[in-house]
């Protein structure tokens, strides 16, 4: 492994407090990932990014940044990356996962903030997280009001540019999204240098959803009845899909994929004959939380999608490539965008719909409806998932958990209890 001291050094992190982060995620990581058998070759590039996860890509970055190019930081699925690619810039995903960071972001938000809010403030300003130290601009939206507020303190020494979301899906609030959409287009060009024309912007839709095309090959062969993944490893590479250079991040998914089909046409699973399938559905999981995951895949079930923002949410639909000039590109993509369910619209029937589809489609025994504590978006939307899925005649489980192990023994109770039921 390099030594990265002098980059982390000159990027202003408290060293000392990043030192004890470093110590406890290779012991994390080996639990949950390395102790795991059968694991598709490619997943070796996964567990290479995630051994040097503070390395490898913060110093990609910073050869970057040297070369003239911005990187934007953002923290929701809805901030289009193709326009910041356009302009040559640098996306990467600055949401925390770790409880590591929840105490520093304890100090000035309610202790009644979702964790992953708590964990990013956190991160931020312990200066253990080199992307939040590395992002020249960082991207906030007012998706939910834990996060519009935690802008308020995270921009206090960055650039932060907030995107004003509509809150529902009218033909008016598309177009408000589209001229949102052409505000930080511009944003993104004076904060660059560069100019967005109608070829660049036509490139970064094509490289975008190439990705997604990449991630969904990945989750097309999760479907088969024999399972070639385990669920915790189609979430490790999620999660760093938002890092990752998108270009690269497609190659290794495609690649991943293409092991992926082989398996299931030789019949090789990573699980047993009859595991039971189970969809997670509800909040996201930015990296490294995958204590759910592990719990379910440690207690009998296999996850085999997840309709989160580090699942389906992510990559499903594409941005229409037809277009030819900015207006009708930009158009394009706030309908694709707005094509996403997050529970931070009204209504989002689309989402109910998305997981009976999901559950068909995945063939699933059951669904897990995870919400991050003090996420009342997702909380009160558990009532009708919960509800549409037992009319469906779905075995549903809602569980509401944070980062911390404090519940992981009380959750894999529920958990094999509930995998137990599903027969
Ligand atoms: S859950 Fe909603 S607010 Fe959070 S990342 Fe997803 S789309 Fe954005
Ligand atoms: S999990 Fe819920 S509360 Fe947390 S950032 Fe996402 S939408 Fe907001």
């Amino acid at each position: 492994m390099a030594n990265y001291r002098g980059m982390w050094e000159q990027l202003g992190m408290d060293l000392e407090s990043h030192d004890q982060l470093c110590a406890v995620l290779p012991t994390a990581f080996g639990d949950v990932y390395l102790s795991q058998e059968n694991r598709p070759e490619a997943m070796s590039f996964w567990d290479m990014v995630v051994a040097d996860i503070h390395g490898i890509r913060p110093a990609e970055l910073i050869e970057e940044q040297k070369k003239g190019r911005k990187v934007f930081g953002t923290f929701c699925v809805y901030v289009p990356d193709e326009v910041v690619i356009a302009a040559d810039g640098i996306v990467t995903g600055l949401c925390g996962g770790s409880q590591f960071w929840v105490p520093g972001g304890e100090q000035v938000l309610p202790k009644s903030t979702c964790p992953l809010i708590k964990a990013s403030v956190g991160a931020r300003l312990g200066r253990t997280c080199p992307f939040f130290r590395i992002a020249d601009m960082y991207v906030g939206e007012t998706t939910c009001d834990g996060k519009k507020k935690a802008w308020e303190i995270l921009g206090k020494d960055v650039p932060m540019y907030i995107m004003d979301m509509p809150q529902m899906k009218r033909e008016k609030d598309i177009e408000k999204w589209y001229e949102e959409i052409k505000d930080f287009a511009g944003v993104v060009e004076k904060f660059t240098g560069n100019a967005i024309t109608p070829e660049k912007l036509k490139e970064a839709i094509h490289i975008v959803n190439e990705k997604r095309r990449a991630l969904a090959r990945v989750y097309e062969a999760r479907k088969a009845d024999c399972i070639p993944i385990s669920g915790k490893d189609a979430l490790l590479m999620m999660q760093i899909a938002f890092f990752d250079d998108p270009v690269r991040c497609t190659q290794m998914a495609d690649k991943l994929a293409d092991e992926l089909e082989q398996r299931v046409k030789d019949g090789v699973s990573v699980f047993p004959e009859g595991t039971k399938r189970i969809l997670v559905t509800g909040t996201p999981m930015a990296i490294p939380n995958w204590k759910l995951h592990h719990i379910i895949e440690t207690s009998g079930a296999a996850v085999v999608c997840e309709e989160t923002c580090t699942g389906t949410r992510y990559f499903e639909n594409y941005v229409d490539e037809a277009g030819q000039t900015l207006d009708e590109q930009y158009r394009a993509i706030a309908e694709r965008y707005m094509g996403i369910n997050c529970a931070c619209f009204t209504p989002n029937t689309g989402r109910v719909d998305d997981i009976l589809r999901l559950a068909k489609e995945y063939h699933v025994d059951g669904v897990i409806d995870v919400n991050l504590k003090f996420c009342c978006l997702y909380d009160t939307e558990g009532y009708t998932v919960e509800k549409a899925l037992k009319d469906a005649g779905i075995p549903v489980l809602g569980i509401e958990t944070d980062y911390t192990d404090a519940d992981a023994e009380q959750l894999r109770t529920r958990i094999e209890a509930f995998v137990e039921m599903l027969g």
